[in-house]
């Protein structure tokens, strides 16, 4: 499954717990993709896929290596959390997405 951020193609990959070391989700910067935890409880999915879209959105507009140059890694978290509080629970996905953040079962 995948979602669309600034015109490109963002797979959404469902991990384990154990690959996911305690995060909820995490957009990995050298492959350009998503990474979700697959148990994560109902009510956080939709925000935390949406998280990772607003990390995604920073790398992609050269944000996020910006804040890296700068050492600013709380600034780009404070923002991306300030983008979730505001529009986490209202961004809508791609029919897969939607299914899995919606708690349906999927194949992915
Ligand atoms: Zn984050």
């Amino acid at each position: 499954m995948y979602i669309m951020v600034c015109n490109k193609k963002v797979p959404v990959i469902l991990k384990s717990d154990e690959d996911m070391e305690g995060a909820y989700g995490m957009f990995q910067t050298g492959d350009e993709c998503i990474w979700i935890r697959s148990n994560l409880e109902l009510k956080h999915r939709r925000k935390t896929v949406s998280h990772e879209a607003f990390h995604a959105v920073l790398h992609f507009t050269g944000h996020s290596y910006l804040f890296d140059k700068l050492n600013y890694f709380d600034v780009e978290e404070s923002l991306v959390r300030a983008f979730e509080f505001g529009l986490g629970d209202h961004l809508k996905f791609p029919p897969l997405v939607e299914k899995w953040v919606s708690g349906k079962e999927i194949k992915q």
